[in-house]
């Protein structure tokens, strides 16, 4: 039965039923007697739900109830968190009062008041829109007033205090820049769209946010748009994220749009999904037509699944793609590589990367080939260079002898003269052309020997004095004083580029002088650059020639209207071997008649030490052995041992001669010799092979000098030869002169 009844029209029964504040009876012990409707909105529940349900179930407070339902005129004011129906909290304050109005058990009623807290949930839902970063705002259309949260001012980055002066417009809330779109915003959502806006803004210190504005339109009851009320939440740490996965995207693009290679990725099946440019170019097709195909089509035939299977295992397996079709069915040679696409550690797919080699490939094969002519064409050289010298050996050689012979009379003399002359043209034009090519090819490396700078230069004036004597020329050198005497460097072939100088200003200058001269140009540590001025009265160089003299058979004067003899390529060795020896070479013009070459070469001093090879040179000389010697000459071609062996007894020796290397050690063993002319090939043994026999077979003292004769004249022969053993080393072809030079080394006159 309630304890409590509303009577019709009774004004406190007509205040407990309107009254907007929550009013409920409650029970000593807490249990709810009656409700109020507002009491029942408040909780969201039934009266009758509501009814006999413990107060302490759906209202919390700070002290305990049962505490504050003894002494309930106590309290004013209770904080109440009130638990509703669905779940949510609704904030408010309480009164506890006993009733006044009850029936027959007044003392035990007692009268709860509760009031919603409009402050207290603002403040909640302020704290939660302050964490979330979002503010809120409602602008009156009609009016054009507008309502902006405390949190819009912070966002925003706009003055509340100027606010105050003029009415600030919704436009307010986005930078200038972005004002155009935003007002575009705006015009749709008033036509019913939902307001979705994101902007950037740069706070005065610097740092960039992103903001995004949301919004809803109501209604007026004629259809109008009455209010746009809406949101501005900061959005910056989700769009640096949304910033940075647009970058990697853009990346990944760049790095396929702009490559120069091209790119492919297919599917685990081998289907086309995607290429770049270049592969569309590649192939002729546009994307549209690869995509969904199999990649085989454009790889000849090939599997490819059968390729991305052993890509897994095998680093070669990418090679089997070395070749793309084109529509047309030209090829493109290609370099590829291929990469799995692995997205959250599954493989989705692979990467074809194919690099265009055509070129470069024609490009090896064109170097390659020029390689192998270069190649061939030194090789023929040599080859020549041997097969002339040989018979060229027979010239010289037999003309040598019968110059010899005083049964001569004077035309006849003249012949021969003219046949040595020519011969020896001949040989030194063979010379010049091998030493070319060998040049030419890369192959020649300069030896590193100690030397006297004044010798070398002395030697070869010396040698080419008798020409210049002829011509009646004068000759002079001079050194500076501070050149160092002893350096260490290739003094042949300093010498043949003093030669080709030297040689060429006493050809072509008929009258006056020629001079040498030597400075030190440069020092540095152990390193001195030298500089050579070779300097003529002859016929000159006119200026603009200067520089072609230098190529390889260029000469001056036209092939038919030659006077004087020769090749036109010294001047090409000689620059080449001026630069290999760290200089250069060139022709100084002046007022006076005649040339002047200059050239600058690098060459190591070296601190003079004793040689010890001085002492063993010099006994040489004590242990030199009479004239008249037993001489054995090994050598296969006829002309040759004919050659050597007339010029041998000519000068007064007993001469035998063998065929082949075997005979030539049995003849060393059974017989003793003084010296043996070795033919380096020889059939059966070569000369090598026997000389370094024989050399183990004899002790030292009965071992008899071993020259080797031969017709290569290729760098390192030399070396060879004495390295089996031999002492002397001779080149073809061969004259009276060199051979009796070579006996008198080794053997008194
Ligand atoms: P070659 O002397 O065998 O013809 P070079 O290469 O040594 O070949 O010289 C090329 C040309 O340069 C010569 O033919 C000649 O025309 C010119 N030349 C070289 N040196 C001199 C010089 N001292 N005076 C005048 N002309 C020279």
């Amino acid at each position: 039965m309630a304890l409590f009844e509303v009577n019709g029209e009774s004004p406190a029964s007509l205040f407990f039923q309107r009254s907007s504040h929550g009013m409920a009876f409650l029970s000593p012990d807490g249990r709810i007697l009656e409700a109020n409707p507002a009491f029942c909105s408040m909780l969201g529940s039934a009266r009758e739900t509501l009814l006999s349900t413990p107060i302490d179930k759906i209202i919390g407070t700070e002290k305990d109830w049962a505490i504050r339902l003894e002494n309930p005129s106590d309290q004013t004011d209770i904080d109440v968190r009130i638990i509703r129906n669905d779940g949510s909290i609704l904030l408010g304050s309480a009164n506890l009062l006993a009733s006044e109005t009850a029936g027959e058990d007044a003392r035990s009623c007692r009268m709860l008041e509760i009031m919603k807290e409009r402050k207290k949930n603002d403040e909640l839902i302020a704290e939660v829109f302050r964490i979330a970063s979002i503010g809120s705002w409602e602008w009156e259309i009609q009016d054009d007033e507008i309502w902006f949260s405390d949190q819009i001012q912070t966002l925003c980055d706009v003055d509340a205090s100027e606010w105050g002066r003029r009415s600030p417009g919704l436009l307010d809330l986005v930078p200038p820049e972005s004002r155009p779109s935003f007002q575009e915003a705006i015009d749709l959502a008033l036509k019913g769209n939902p307001l979705d806006f994101e902007f950037r803004n740069q706070k005065p210190d610097g740092s960039v946010h992103y903001l995004h504005v949301r919004g809803l339109v109501s209604y007026a009851a004629g259809g109008k748009p009455r209010k746009l009320h809406g949101t501005v939440q900061d959005i910056t740490d989700r769009k640096k994220v949304e910033l940075k996965l647009l970058e990697t995207v853009e990346r990944y693009t760049s790095l396929k749009k702009f490559n120069h290679d091209a790119i492919f990725s297919l599917d685990l099946n081998g289907n086309i999904i995607n290429s770049n440019a270049v592969a569309q170019e590649m192939t002729g097709y546009p994307i549209q037509e690869m995509a969904g195909k199999n990649f085989s089509l454009y790889i000849g035939g090939q599997d490819i699944l059968d390729i991305l299977a052993a890509s897994k295992h095998d680093v070669n397996a990418e090679k089997r793609i070395d070749k793309i079709e084109h529509r047309n069915g030209s090829y493109a040679e290609v370099l590829t590589t291929i990469a799995p696409i692995i997205i959250h550690d599954e493989s989705v797919g692979y990467y074809i990367i194919s690099k265009d080699i055509t070129e470069q490939k024609k490009l090896i094969i064109a170097k390659e080939a020029a390689e192998s002519t270069n190649q061939a064409k030194s090789e023929f050289l040599a080859m020549m260079s041997h097969e002339i010298r040989t018979p060229m050996n027979g010239v010289i050689g037999m003309t040598d002898l019968l110059l010899e012979t005083t049964a001569l009379d004077a035309p006849h003399r003249e012949y021969l003269e003219v046949i040595k002359k020519s011969g020896e043209t001949l040989l030194s034009i063979i010379n010049d052309i091998l030493d070319f090519s060998k040049i030419d090819s890369g192959k020649t490396e300069l030896i590193e020997e100690e030397f006297d700078l004044r010798a070398c230069i002395f030697e070869t004036v010396d040698l080419l004095a008798p020409k210049a004597q002829e011509k009646k020329l004068d000759m002079s050198f001079s050194l500076s004083p501070n050149i160092p005497s002893k350096l260490v460097g290739d003094s042949t072939r300093l010498k043949q580029v003093l030669m080709n100088l030297i040689g060429n200003s006493i050809k072509f200058t008929h009258s006056g002088s020629i001079s040498v001269a030597v400075k030190q140009l440069a020092r540095h540590e152990d390193q001195a650059m030298l500089k050579f001025i070779i300097k003529d009265t002859g016929i000159g160089i006119p200026r603009e020639k200067s520089e072609q003299l230098f190529q390889p058979f260029y000469q001056l004067d036209n092939f038919m209207t030659r006077r004087s003899e020769g090749t036109g390529l010294g001047l090409a060795i000689s620059k080449k071997l001026v630069n290999l020896m760290g200089g250069d070479i060139w022709i100084e013009h002046t007022e006076e008649p005649g040339s002047t070459f200059v050239f600058t070469v690098i060459m190591h001093e070296k601190p003079r030490v004793p040689n010890p090879s001085e002492t063993v040179s010099g006994s040489f000389a004590t242990e030199k052995k009479p004239r008249g010697l037993n001489i054995l000459v090994a050598e296969d071609n006829r002309i040759n041992q004919l050659v050597l062996i007339k010029m041998l007894e000519n000068q007064g020796h007993r001469v035998q001669f063998v065929e082949d290397g075997n005979e030539a050690i049995e003849a060393a063993l059974t017989e003793r010799f003084d010296l043996i002319f070795m033919d380096v090939h020889l059939p059966g043994m070569n000369g090598l092979e026997a000389t370094a026999l024989i050399k183990d077979a004899l002790k030292p003292e009965e071992c008899p000098v071993i020259i080797a004769v031969t017709a290569n004249a290729l760098k390192g022969d030399r070396e060879k030869c004495l390295a089996s053993g031999m002492d002397e080393y001779l080149s073809k072809p061969i004259t009276s002169k060199v051979v009796q030079d070579m006996v008198n080394k080794f053997f008194e006159t």
